[in-house]
């Protein structure tokens, strides 16, 4: 048996990261800048305990563009590197300084730390032909260094004369990545990954007036504590978010820091229809950096309806920051967002029910969705689930649970086995003359009459097994227990055999077809509800002959 090491090329391997690392080369800045802020927070958590002597300042990060010089330039006033330093962190691939300042200062704040893996670094050379730093650490005795690397393994290190202290990474853009002299470019990859992070942001190019604001917005709501937000605060974060001008039904503020830590809002846009839904609308940061708008996963199926943020620097996230699946910590995560979902939605309609009421149109498809997607959230939507009433006028609405619409219904709408009957309408014009024949049997007809509906009744059919559902003009007859049917008969034995004798009556339905027997005529058969056959008759019994005077003789 032999036992050996794997001989690792430096020369062969440098490149292979430069070029596979990332599959998208616009990460390069949210990895620099990444760097950037742990630099400033590292400086104020090492002031905080004392081990920082002088002024902390301004801290503030600048990304100069130089399209002449075909250069960008990522200034910070953190706590920079000594040349021992610059020899430890940026000549050692895969070394992160990151993950030793976080063991060793554990307890001071090391969540704000952004770093990792000890390979974001590199990403610059994915986009240029050299790379410089100039760097002065916080330590007073530490002079100023200067780093040159083209991206093979050899680099250079001599000292200089800054006499700031922080870092300027200065990337001299290669031909292919010309792209990136771009300022509009440039500005976008900052708003998609860096509009939240913690510390000010300014993008300095020729064209950009020298007082122009931070590209960032340092303290985002999701950030900050629910006491201290206002329902304003809330909808203009939303507009930040989206743009949007249709202000959300309402949001829910996650702010967990056990097992597992993860802040974040998300809102219920307003939803009437399905081809409004917009997936994907929902945003995964890590402290902070934007990662990923797509949550599969993270946010259960049903949720990527919702809009939003979620910050988790417990989502485990790999080298290129996508996350891994199937990690039980993402299935925690999804688990608590269902359940703070669920909870919001129940206490809305424990303590509002009208307002509850108001918004269902919007929510009604959540909810059904969830419904159908998610058995515990089914059993926890059983609650608040609203069927709303058929005939109901705009405006005084009408709304069951399961639970009411089966006590409201008591006796009436069971079937044989005991199932309750749910009589519901797809279309309130076309089955009126159903809907108001059962109402005036006393059963209560609802309206499932949105797109999700169809699916919604095939679903709930066998997850609620004591539940039928019957379209109000399909045959309810086989369905239902018939109460009137079983009264027992006003009319004597004789009256009733004449009865018969004269009428011929079909019931299809809720709608019964009578024709009077040997009247031979074209006019079509009556087709009656019952009560209004009833009515009917009464109006006969006001003829004249023997025919009236039996109508007439009719019980009521
Ligand atoms: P990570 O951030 O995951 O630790 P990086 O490859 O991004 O790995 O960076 C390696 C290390 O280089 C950092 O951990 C840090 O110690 C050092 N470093 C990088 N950029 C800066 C900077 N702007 N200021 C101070 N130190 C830096
Ligand atoms: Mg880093």
């Amino acid at each position: 048996m032999q036992k050996g090491t794997i001989q690792v090329q430096t020369e062969n391997i440098f490149p292979i990261i430069k070029k596979f690392l990332y599959s998208d080369h616009d990460i390069f800045l949210r990895e620099l800048i990444s760097n950037a802020v742990d630099a400033s927070q590292k400086l104020k958590t090492l002031s905080s305990i004392g081990e920082a002597k002088g002024e902390v300042g301004d801290l503030l990060i600048e990304v100069k563009l130089d399209e002449e010089n075909k250069t960008i330039t990522i200034s910070d006033r953190g706590i920079g590197m000594s040349a021992a330093e610059v020899e430890k962190y940026l000549n050692q691939v895969a070394f992160s300084g990151a993950e030793e300042f976080v063991k060793k200062y554990k307890g001071q704040n090391e969540n704000a730390i952004i770093g990792k893996f000890g390979l974001g670094f590199y990403s610059a050379f994915m986009v240029s032909d050299k790379v410089e730093v100039f760097t002065k650490s916080f330590k007073e005795d530490a002079p100023a260094v200067r780093w040159e690397c083209d991206g093979s393994p050899e680099y250079m290190l001599e000292e200089t004369n800054k006499t700031d202290r922080g870092t300027d990474i200065v990337l001299h853009i290669n031909e292919e990545s010309a792209e990136f002299l771009d300022p509009e470019r440039i500005r976008g990859i900052l708003l998609r990954f860096c509009r939240f992070l913690p510390v000010p942001i300014y993008f300095r190019h020729k064209n950009e007036e020298a007082d122009a604001p931070p590209i960032n917005n340092t303290q985002p709501a999701w950030k900050k504590k629910p006491s201290e937000l206002t329902a304003e605060d809330y909808q203009n974060f939303y507009k930040e978010l989206y743009q949007y001008n249709e202000p959300p039904l309402f949001w829910i503020h996650l702010n967990v820091d056990y097992p597992f830590n993860l802040t974040g809002i998300l809102y219920f846009p307003k939803i009437k229809q399905s081809y409004e839904i917009q997936k994907d609308k929902i945003q995964l940061y890590s402290n902070q950096v934007f990662v990923t708008d797509e949550v599969k996963d993270i946010v259960p199926e049903f949720l990527m309806l919702l809009h939003g943020v979620i910050d988790s620097p417990d989502i485990p996230l790999n080298v290129s920051r996508s996350y891994l699946q199937g990690d039980p910590n993402v299935k925690k995560i999804n688990n608590h967002i269902t359940k703070k979902v669920a909870d919001k939605l129940e206490e809305l309609f424990n303590k509002e029910r009208k307002e509850f009421e108001g918004k269902w149109d919007n929510l009604g498809l959540f909810v059904k969705y969830g419904m159908m997607t998610d058995d515990k959230f089914m059993e926890r939507g059983n609650k608040f689930h609203l069927f709303e009433v058929a005939g109901s006028a705009e405006g005084e609405k009408k709304f069951y649970t399961l639970d009411e619409l089966r006590m409201a219904t008591e006796t009436l709408q069971k079937n044989k086995d005991g199932k309750l009957v749910i009589l519901y309408t797809t279309d309130i014009v076309q089955q009126d003359a159903y809907i108001r024949g059962a109402e005036a049997k006393g059963y209560i007809v609802v309206k499932l009459d949105t797109i999700i509906d169809p699916s919604f009744v095939n679903q709930m059919e066998t997850k609620w097994n004591d539940v039928t559902f019957n379209r109000v003009d399909a045959d309810i007859a086989d369905n239902l227990i018939d109460k009137q049917e079983n009264l027992d008969s006003v009319l004597s034995k004789d009256d009733e055999a004449t009865l018969k004798g004269l009428f011929d009556i079909k019931m299809t339905g809720l709608s019964m077809t009578v024709e009077v027997k040997g009247l031979s005529t074209e006019a079509p058969p009556v087709v009656a509800t019952r009560p209004e056959f009833m009515r009917r008759m009464k109006d006969m019994a006001s003829m004249s002959g023997p025919m009236g005077s039996f109508y007439a003789n009719m019980p009521d």
